[in-house]
């Protein structure tokens, strides 16, 4: 049979405010346990929660972002459940009034085509402490507790593994674009939870829906996804029923395994946080924080294609990441090739990063804008060849020289005088006998062998365009 998977995400995001949702407390990761508490966060008894004015206005930011309709009224509700790692038993959150809804975001599939998903709602909330287990006990850690987090959570819009990664992407990409997360997964600053059912191709009943947790990265979502799927289809192609339940992606295995299984929804037992007064914020405060959003992601994309010609592959690239597009550009305004440019980062610069474990962010401080344009520079005026270019980049990287002074160094400059090149193309030429005929029977890649081995006698230094046409000369020659 045929199947539609039908895919709705939870996403939690800490927000990097200074201070915590309801009291002064810090939010610096990392530091010793339990040094960024206090009665409030801790939830002694008689303490009050003050509410966190820039939580407020992160919120608002996201939900604009994410094409929300923004709630005036602004309300809090108690989430009840007993943890450890819960002091006061219940959770500050939003139940019936989240800041943000009936939103959607715009996911860019394979074949040049967008997708709209729908964010069901946005909410705040305050994030729980963290328990840390060890060989001879577990312990908590509070410092995570009461963090500012945004519930952001989707239609079931999604019907593939392939889709929830790419919404994950772009919901990601844009909240960096507002500077209001890291969206770390390591660090816990982004997390994700999965809800996903099958139902027979062309019907709209949805199918009982299994709850998928503990995806540490955006790959293990798919991954997991992939794999409830095909479990999922297995299951009903042999009559069986799919059991409402939460599972866990054990990343060792590679497979799904039951957590809990389900009849109905927890009874957190909502009602009113009555320490925190439902208050009303104004249109101009919302219009106030729209009018002060950055470019976003889809936008920089648009501006990225008219300003510089770029292709929508490569604009879609470049934009994703806010920092890469940020050092593009100030590339681009001291050397305007925006292609040249584009290759370059997408290449061999984002490879660099990729085997350094490294990020866009530390471009500029790693090869500033003017270090990289003096390399393409003499890449245009044929010193070097691109080849040779690739080779030295992660000297100029690391050593702080300049391209110049690295190839003066090393006397890489590319041979372009064909008196240079002469001798070495006819030594290959009357060594390779069959090659020459090879190339006379019109068999194409003869040219090739020889270019190959003229660029390997000179190590990468010779000019290319010049051997090529060198060569083609003597053997037409050689032919008559
Ligand atoms: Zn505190």
């Amino acid at each position: 049979m045929e199947y539609e998977s039908v895919i709705g995400l939870e996403v939690h995001i800490h927000l990097n405010t200074r201070t915590k949702a309801f009291c002064s407390c810090g939010t610096e990761f990392g530091l010793a346990a339990n040094t960024q508490v206090c009665p409030v966060c801790l939830g002694f008894p008689g303490t009050l929660p003050v509410f966190n004015e820039v939580f407020l206005e992160y919120a608002i930011r996201a939900g604009l972002a994410l094409n929300c309709k923004i709630a005036n009224y602004i309300k809090f509700d108690r989430k009840n459940y007993f943890y450890p790692d819960l002091p006061k038993g219940y959770q500050i959150t939003q139940f019936d009034f989240p800041i943000g809804a009936c939103g959607y975001l715009n996911i860019a599939l394979s074949k040049g085509e967008n997708k709209r998903i729908g964010v069901t709602r946005v909410h705040m909330e305050e994030d729980a402490g963290k328990l840390v287990h060890t060989n001879r006990a577990t312990l908590v850690d509070f410092n995570r507790g009461g963090i500012p987090l945004l519930e952001i959570v989707s239609e079931p819009d999604l019907n593939s593994a392939q889709q929830a990664y790419t919404y994950l992407s772009s919901l990601k990409s844009i909240i960096e674009y507002l500077e209001i997360s890291d969206c770390d997964m390591e660090k816990g600053s982004l997390r994700c939870d999965a809800n996903i059912s099958l139902r027979l191709k062309g019907t709209q009943k949805l199918g009982v829906k299994v709850e998928l947790k503990n995806m540490n990265s955006f790959k293990n979502v798919r991954t997991a996804l992939n794999y409830e799927i095909t479990r999922q289809k297995e299951q009903l192609d042999t009559g069986k029923k799919i059991v409402q339940q939460t599972r866990l992606w054990d990343a060792d295995k590679q497979k799904t395994v039951v957590m809990r299984e389900k009849e109905d929804a927890h009874d957190y037992r909502y009602f009113p946080e009555p320490d925190l007064v439902p208050f009303t914020i104004s249109n101009e405060l919302i219009e106030q924080i729209s009018s002060n959003l950055p470019e976003l992601p889809a936008a920089k994309k648009q501006r990225l294609i008219e300003q510089y010609k770029l292709s929508e592959y490569d604009a879609g690239v470049i934009s994703a990441d806010k920092h890469l597009a940020l050092y593009f550009e100030a590339v681009v305004s001291v050397y305007f090739e925006p292609k040249v440019v584009a290759n370059w980062l997408m290449g061999s610069i984002m490879n660099y990063l990729n085997t350094h474990q490294s990020d866009a962010i530390k471009l500029q401080d790693l090869l500033p804008a003017e270090r990289l344009v003096s390399l393409l520079k003499v890449v245009a005026k044929g010193v070097i060849s691109v080849k040779i270019a690739k080779e030295i980049l992660p000297e100029v990287i690391s050593s702080n020289k300049d391209a110049e002074a690295i190839i003066k160094e090393k006397k890489l400059c590319q041979i372009s005088d064909p008196s240079e090149l002469e001798s070495i193309i006819d030594e290959i030429i009357n060594a390779n006998a069959n090659v020459v005929q090879d190339f006379k029977d019109g068999k194409t890649n003869a040219l090739m062998f020889f270019v190959g081995q003229v660029m390997k006698k000179t190590r990468g230094k010779a000019n290319p365009q010049v051997v090529n046409t060198m060569l083609k000369n003597k053997l037409i020659v050689s032919d008559a």
